[in-house]
């Protein structure tokens, strides 16, 4: 749990989310060792999974991470600024960035030493001309659409882009340094989800066989991200790109939790109660009215909102641990997820008949006790899963939709041996 003296001085944000960088290069251990053969690349798109940019990737390079890969130029941008303040060789930490328009600024991207993906010949067309204008190749990775229908080449293009990409080659503009893919179902187990793998493999096999006759040769093959690392070795090739896995959590808790696949949860988000009261039975807390007392009742504040991520549809749904001077305790999240707050039940106050009472005529909490909403399951606390479930979503989902405003504490170890079972 965060203790008080953790807390971040001088925000006026009272919650704060916890960030274990030591989790982070020990799940990154566990993900390598998954895929041997293969380079590593953290995946910090979307800030780091809600984590914080920066720290995670130097932590995911100080944990033996080759690259690192982001979705928007923007995060690129912002990631090769960041590591070149920090004295990071570029060398040592080449950056893939997967989402360009027409309208990016590729020149600026050659500068950075950011390789781009490209799917389409127009967007070559344009990196060519930032390339020339540069005075310098562009660094690109072919992307093939291999059944997910999202950005690649489908094969029937992809002869008229690897000419393309062989003439750019012979022209100096482009050097190709990989060939990539990502896989949609490569977290089912099931007989189709399966056979979609197999078919995303045998696609992107097929598509490296295009590449080869138009005369390209890419150096590093990618296809896998946590689900493919996980539970499709033959889908390693020469680089992996992990993503949620780096952060703990499993791609599918239905097929293997993070504990079971020895990782452990990295971030743990937690607010003091604002407030602690006792409300009479039958009175109803939040908007709508959807949960009424059941009998007299301590209830708590909680100042986190679906403004700062806490997803609506969590109303009624999840729990939170609230750590007491009597020790922790559960404590359900009742009624709506507001804005900027929701409230927890904290149990049935004095006169309760039929119930037992939390402390005679004591709160069973005061306004600064720390609830945690989730983190690693060592102090019992839920899981950024268990939050998934009760918002009917993924910890995906979870964890990035975690308000960037929330303050960031960054922690190095200390208790974090929960999942270290690998
Ligand atoms: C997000 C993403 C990843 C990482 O996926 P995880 O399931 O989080 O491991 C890898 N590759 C691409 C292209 C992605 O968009």
């Amino acid at each position: 749990m965060i203790s008080t003296d953790e807390r971040v001085e001088g925000r006026d944000y009272p919650s704060s989310a916890a960030v274990d960088l030591a989790a982070i290069r020990h799940n990154l251990g566990v993900l390598r060792a998954a895929a041997p053969g293969a380079l590593q690349l953290a995946t910090v798109k979307a800030n780091a999974y809600g984590h914080g940019l920066l720290p995670v990737a130097r932590a995911a390079l100080d944990g033996g991470a080759d690259w690192l890969g982001v979705a928007q130029l923007a995060e690129a941008f912002t990631l090769r600024r960041g590591l070149d303040e920090a004295a990071v060789a570029r060398a040592d930490a080449p950056i893939l960035a997967w989402i360009s328009t027409s309208s990016s600024d590729f020149a600026a991207a050659i500068e950075a030493d950011i390789d781009l993906s490209v799917s389409w010949t127009w967007v070559l067309a344009d990196i060519c001309a930032a390339a020339r204008e540069a005075g310098r190749p562009a660094r690109v990775h072919v992307k093939i659409d291999t059944g997910m229908s999202r950005a690649g080449s489908t094969l029937a293009d992809l002869p008229a882009l690897a000419s393309a990409l062989r003439m750019a080659a012979d022209d100096g503009l482009v050097d190709v340094v990989g060939a990539w893919s990502h896989m949609s179902r490569a977290d089912d187990p099931s007989e189709a989800g399966n056979a979609s793998t197999a078919s995303h493999v045998r696609i992107f096999e097929e598509g490296l066989a295009i590449l080869a006759d138009a005369g390209v040769t890419p150096r590093i093959r990618h296809l896998s991200a946590t689900s493919g690392i996980l539970w499709h070795r033959e889908a390693h090739y020469d680089m992996v790109r992990a993503g949620i896995g780096l952060y703990g959590l499993s791609p599918d808790p239905a097929v293997a939790t993070s504990e079971q696949l020895g990782l452990t949860p990295a971030l743990e988000l937690s607010a003091p109660l604002t407030s602690v009261k006792v409300i009479e039975e039958g009175t109803p807390a939040s908007y709508g009215g959807t949960w009424v007392a059941p009998t007299r009742r301590w209830i708590g504040l909680v100042p986190l909102g679906y403004g700062d991520g806490i997803l609506r549809a969590a109303s009624n749904q999840a729990r939170v641990v609230v750590h007491t001077a009597f020790g922790p305790f559960n404590a359900p999240l009742i009624g709506r997820v507001c804005m900027d707050q929701f409230m927890v039940d904290l149990g049935p106050a004095e006169g309760s008949p039929g119930t037992p009472t939390a402390r005679s005529g004591q709160a069973p909490a005061i306004p600064g006790d720390i609830a945690t909403l989730f983190g690693s399951g060592i102090s019992g606390e839920a899981l950024a899963d268990d939050w998934a479930q009760a918002a009917d979503t993924i910890n995906y989902e979870i964890v990035t939709h975690l308000g960037a405003h929330i303050p960031r504490i960054y922690r190095d170890g200390a208790d974090a041996t929960f999942g270290s079972n690998s």
